[in-house]
């Protein structure tokens, strides 16, 4: 989880205001030592932290006892552009952070390419935990994990969601359809335009997909990026 937040006082005041929101205003403060004041002004980065300290310890599902590490998401909690992938792999569990091994490096080629950098956008996947031997999620932990990639929508308030990959894709829209199907329109979720285009371990597999990213990725450029 990159380092959001100003000081120790900032976080738990974050944290105070999740649990107000949870538990309402009559909060039992037994076993963290929290600050009364909470008058802060809470911009996104700050809620995303607190949200982060909330489900990091998750035990919904099989997959925590055999991660590394829970991989929330990392990126610009103000950002416009919010990209969702399938679920983390080896690198990404060992590093905590999504898209980190061969495919986060054609990813971010692809958005340099376009002029955006890592920190412009928020990556995240729907899958906290890596599944093993990266088989594809089950139905059962893509229902566990949904509501996490939902709240930080919700949060994050991006124009438009960039989901990599048919899992992706039919996660969000709750959909069972094609990626031929999905790819070329613009769909929303919760109010927010989304597209689904290739995941990026598809174009390490088949070179000849990167074409058809890239025009979706134009697509990107040309209506969401001025
Ligand atoms: N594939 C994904 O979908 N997400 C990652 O974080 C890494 C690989």
């Amino acid at each position: 989880m990159p380092n959001l937040m100003k000081n120790d006082s900032d976080l738990r005041n974050c944290y105070l205001d999740q649990y107000t929101d949870i538990y309402g205003e009559n909060i039992y403060l037994s076993s963290i030592d929290f600050v009364q004041n909470n008058s802060n002004g809470i911009e996104g980065g700050c809620e995303l932290t607190a949200f982060y300290h909330l489900i990091k310890d998750c035990q919904n599902c099989e997959l925590c006892k055999s991660r590394t590490n829970f991989v929330f998401g990392v990126g610009n909690p103000n950002a416009d552009i919010v990209f969702v992938g399938e679920a983390p792999g080896k690198n990404e569990d060992l590093k905590g952070e999504p898209f980190v091994g061969r495919g986060g490096q054609l990813l971010n080629k692809i958005l340099a390419a376009i002029n955006l950098t890592r920190e412009d956008i928020y990556i995240l996947n729907v899958l906290k935990c890596r599944p093993p031997k990266n088989r594809d999620p089950l139905q059962s932990e893509i229902e566990e994990c949904e509501p996490y990639l939902k709240h930080q929508l919700e949060l994050i308030k991006p124009k438009l969601i960039v989901a990599l990959g048919k899992v992706a894709g039919n996660t969000v829209l709750k959909a069972n359809d094609t990626l031929s199907n999905l790819r070329g329109k613009v769909h929303t979720y919760q109010g927010i335009d989304l597209i689904v285009t290739y995941h990026p371990a598809a174009l390490l597999r088949n070179p000849e997909l990167k074409q058809p990213t890239w025009e979706d990725f134009k697509k990107i450029r040309d209506n969401y990026l001025h």
